[in-house]
């Protein structure tokens, strides 16, 4: 998740904390009651409801152990990101979820893992821990191919080493990236770069993994750029290779990929489920996660966490026997982790309904405790968020920041001028460890964490069904 927090912006937090001051909730009752109609006791009671529901009788854990343990990782467009959604749906129905189907989008072709076996055949001769980038093609047959470093930063500069690629393994160290010049004209920019990636004709391109420790990553996306025999390569073994190279011994690999894809395009679906308003129904917040994930792990922190936590939002509510106000919308999104595909797909089908839409909130970060929000730098959001957490005593430790994050499905959401929130997280040992990587695994998720992420976003949620009408307005994100 991208943050920026200039020094500027920390004046603009602090001027609108000093003056959202007045509104805390004892104030908001006696004084301004009917200028801050989030603030009563009702609500506050609520809050602590949900939040006593949730630890006597959550089943978060169960539910993310048969998720990871069970069904396992959840590749959109795989048999078992269906057993998941089937799962789920059983799941939110038992809930007390009503309306609760499936929605398809086309999604491209789909792909299936297979063998990745690299094997250096001169030096030491050891096997090499590579994995092949999702949606990457493979050669039918074992290759044997000598190495040849990449280090360019530019199109240009690719365009001048290219002639020495031809028929190599390319262990890739920075790729061309398009200067702002480029980026005006986009689209041209990216056609001449996939016709010089052609041209260039390697024969695999290794990209290193960020993290220390033989830990891997994953990407991947029906539109990748880098097509064929795309591999990811731990930084140990890339470390290797170079070492190798510094020595002026060029290092000769046999590689093997097996993965897939599949001979033609296929669907790919979204799950939605309904808690149902009252007054006023046909407005609804949309608590969403991805259930899709990478497939080096079981996806448990990216994001079964995330799932778990929004059906046990909707478990609790239900429990409570509680009446919104909005409806509670229950998205499971797929294709998050090629594009956001689920999410922008989900907008598409319902176009006239965006308009009804509250609030979007998605938690995406692990499974670390949640510190706060990020306002999307939108001042009315802002008031919104402070008067949702000034609700109930539970929620007062938040941080509500001035500041606008992407990277996951509200995204989608905050690019349509909907408000849509992720809230900051602890970050654990996510980025450096589980996101992405063969390590993530239930064994990394902390309960009592989990629990307190499902207990802040039902009361967050809680606020947000039953609060003000929040202002749609175009947010600027940075990427
Ligand atoms: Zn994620």
């Amino acid at each position: 998740m991208t943050t920026i927090f200039s020094r500027q912006l920390r004046l603009a937090v602090l001027v609108l904390s000093a003056t959202a001051l007045p509104y805390s909730f004892a104030y908001a009752q006696s004084q301004v009651a009917d200028t801050t109609q989030v603030a009563s006791p009702s609500t506050a009671t609520i809050a602590q409801n949900l939040f006593a529901e949730i630890a006597q009788n959550n089943q978060l854990m169960l539910n993310l152990e048969e998720l990871c343990d069970g069904i396992g990782p959840r590749l959109t467009g795989s048999p078992q990101l269906r057993l998941a959604q089937q799962w789920a749906m059983e799941k939110l129905k038992a809930y007390g979820a009503v309306n609760v189907h499936e929605e398809a989008y086309d999604l491209g072709k789909s792909w299936t893992r297979g063998v990745a076996h690299v094997r250096l055949m001169n030096a030491n001769g050891m096997s090499l821990d590579v994995r092949q980038l999702a949606w990457s093609e493979s050669s039918p047959r074992k290759v044997q191919a000598e190495v040849v470093l990449m280090n360019v930063k530019t199109l240009d500069e690719f365009k001048r080493i290219a002639p020495r690629l031809h028929g190599k393994i390319v262990l890739a160290l920075s790729v061309p990236r398009a200067t702002r010049e480029q980026e005006k004209n986009f689209k041209q920019y990216s056609d001449e770069l996939n016709k010089a990636i052609q041209a260039a004709n390697f024969s695999a391109i290794f990209f290193v993994s960020g993290r220390e420790g033989n830990l891997q990553d994953m990407e991947g996306s029906p539109k990748m750029r880098y097509k064929k025999n795309a591999a990811f390569i731990t930084k140990e073994h890339a470390n290797l290779l170079q070492r190798l190279m510094a020595r002026g011994i060029t290092p000769k690999l046999e590689f093997e990929f097996g993965g897939r894809l599949s001979k033609d395009g296929v669907k790919a679906y979204n799950v939605v489920a309904d808690f149902p308003g009252t007054e006023q129904a046909d407005e609804m917040v949309v608590l969403g996660a991805h259930q899709d994930s990478w497939d080096l792990g079981t996806g448990a922190t990216d994001n079964g966490v995330g799932t778990v936590v929004t059906m046990e939002v909707l478990r609790a509510m239900h429990a409570l026997k509680l009446k919104p106000k909005r409806t509670l919308r229950v998205v499971l999104f797929s294709g998050e982790e090629q594009g956001l595909l689920g999410s922008k797909a989900y907008l598409k089908t319902h176009a006239a309904e965006q308009e009804k839409i509250q609030a979007m909130l998605t938690q995406d970060a692990g499974g670390g405790r949640i510190t706060g929000f990020l306002d999307m730098k939108v001042e009315a959001w802002y008031t919104a968020l402070n008067e949702a957490k000034e609700q109930s005593k539970e929620l007062n430790f938040l941080d509500i920041t001035y500041a606008a994050g992407g990277g996951s499905d509200h995204q989608a959401f905050f690019e349509q001028g909907i408000p849509a929130f992720a809230p900051i997280q602890d970050p654990l040992d996510y980025r450096s460890h589980t996101w992405h990587s063969q390590v993530d695994t239930v064994d990394h998720v902390v309960p009592d964490q989990v629990m307190q992420n499902a207990q802040v976003m039902a009361a967050m949620t809680w606020a947000m069904l039953n609060g003000k009408k929040l202002p749609h307005q175009a947010a600027q994100v940075s990427r």
